[in-house]
């Protein structure tokens, strides 16, 4: 059969509020033209974010029933523990409530003054609690990974070359090598099992512990699978251990390939670092067998992973995405191409010539598409990144627009109406305009900024 269908019957359902697109003016204007300001009831299709947003199954529904909510030693943790390792083969996993308090606790024993941290992308998560203790975060993905046509099965590859000469520059202020799979700040782009070993074979070289922020390692080992020589044949679940197997410890957010709507995780090989972490984690997360979660998040957690690594769900995720991104291309919008594993990105300064990106091209595409088919998407440039630390405001290096794809959530029609919105966009394309914002906080001011159309 050629039709790929969505690998799932529905048992429960939430019903979609529908407006009008006189309504969507309206609302708007009520939110000064910042998407994020919108209530969700009022959005038809919701693609802000892959984060947290994904349909659980019925037998992740029943395993919340089965959660234990003892405060320690509870069989949830047991579950969880062995669900994990069960993938990544690591000696100390201790749960989180999200990928950050991961990321806040690993690098708030490893970062600091003077610490440099290299990886393909870092997250901005990560980044951030990077540069929260002084550390520096350096992105050393090919060149290839920078490139929205480029055609690279791997664009999310380390630079080794790069890698190396920065291990030799920095020398001992390198306190671990980092290496994001998929490289979501990259567009969702895969990284091969081949540079994931050879990520490892470096760091080991160089004496430097190996850290993986897996937070979509199912989607990454399906593209090994379909895009690596030698890789066909292997089940996914062989792919995700090789690619842990090298590692000396990972970050992960549950709320991505772990299926389920909140949690996380630090996985750590040393035990010396493993028991400052728990330290660590009682004072800001929990006990070590709970983490930040309720046992019934965990046990969620631990059947959602043995649904992620299924290859016609992975199959169906990633053809999706596959199938906007080639009717948007029909329709002559500029995509980054190949497709992502999580979402569709808009390259809205190539499409969109006529509006600089100081009147934030991204904007004008993300505003128009939920006015026209009351679609949430995200502006990623030049409103997210164009303000500096000196006041001043510059391009950024792209105007992209993300459609992130829940997990489960929509179905094959929920895409052709994305196209469809899309084409009505692309027909009105002359008539749209540029915004200015007239109101804008100190920090990461796209969250709540206000807009005026020019
Ligand atoms: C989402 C994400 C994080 C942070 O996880 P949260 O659960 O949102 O805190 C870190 N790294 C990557 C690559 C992510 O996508």
């Amino acid at each position: 059969m050629k039709t790929i269908i969505e690998p799932f019957r529905i048992k429960a359902v939430e019903p979609i509020h529908m407006t009008t697109r006189e309504e969507r003016i309206e609302k708007l204007k009520a939110v000064n033209y910042n998407l994020f300001a919108l209530k969700s009831r009022d959005v038809i299709i919701d693609l802000l974010t892959d984060s947290g947003t994904g349909a659980m199954s019925a037998e992740q529904w029943a395993a919340i029933m089965r959660g234990d909510e003892s405060y320690a030693g509870s069989p949830s943790f047991s579950r969880f523990e062995a669900a994990v390792r069960n993938l990544m083969p690591f000696e100390h996993i201790i749960p989180t409530h999200q990928g950050r308090a991961a990321e806040a606790i690993l690098f708030s024993l490893l970062g600091g003054v003077g610490k440099n941290i290299p990886s393909n992308t870092h997250f901005d998560t990560t980044r951030g609690n990077i540069e929260a203790g002084g550390a520096l975060a350096h992105d050393l993905v090919i060149e290839e990974g920078k490139d929205p046509t480029n055609l690279h099965p791997f664009k999310g590859n380390m630079n080794l070359e790069k890698l190396e000469a920065y291990l030799t520059e920095h020398g001992d202020s390198v306190p671990c090598v980092m290496l994001t799979i998929t490289n979501n700040a990259g567009g969702g782009q895969p990284v091969s099992l081949e540079n994931i070993q050879a990520v490892a074979k470096i760091a080991k070289a160089f004496g430097r512990p190996f850290i993986i922020d897996g937070c979509r390692f199912a989607e990454n080992a399906y593209f090994i699978k379909q895009r690596e020589d030698g890789q066909g044949d292997r089940s996914i679940v062989d792919i995700v251990r090789d690619c842990f197997a090298c590692a000396d410890g990972m970050t992960m957010s549950a709320k991505k390939d772990g299926f389920a709507n909140i949690g996380g995780w630090l996985a750590l090989n040393d035990g010396d670092l493993a028991e400052l972490a728990r330290a660590k984690l009682i004072q800001t997360e929990g006990f070590p067998t709970y983490g930040g979660l309720a046992g019934r998040d965990l046990d969620a957690i631990a059947q959602g992973l043995t649904e992620i690594v299924d290859e016609d769900y992975l199959r169906y995720r990633i053809r999706t995405n596959e199938y906007i991104i080639e009717g948007l291309d029909a329709l002559g919008i500029p995509v980054v191409k190949p497709a992502g594993g999580h979402a569709v990105f808009i390259d809205a300064r190539a499409w969109l010539k006529d509006i600089p990106p100081l009147e934030y091209p991204g904007q004008a595409v993300a505003v128009a598409l939920y006015e026209i088919g009351g679609i949430r998407s995200c502006e990623i440039g030049t409103v997210m990144f164009g303000r500096q630390p000196d006041g001043s405001e510059i391009p950024a290096a792209m105007d992209l627009v993300r459609l992130a794809i829940p997990r489960r959530t929509y179905t094959q029609s929920h895409a052709d109406y994305i196209v469809e919105a899309f084409g009505e966009l692309a027909a009105n394309v002359d008539n749209l305009r540029g915004y200015r914002i007239s109101k804008e906080p100190k920090l990461m001011r796209h969250f709540t900024c206000a807009f005026e159309p020019l």
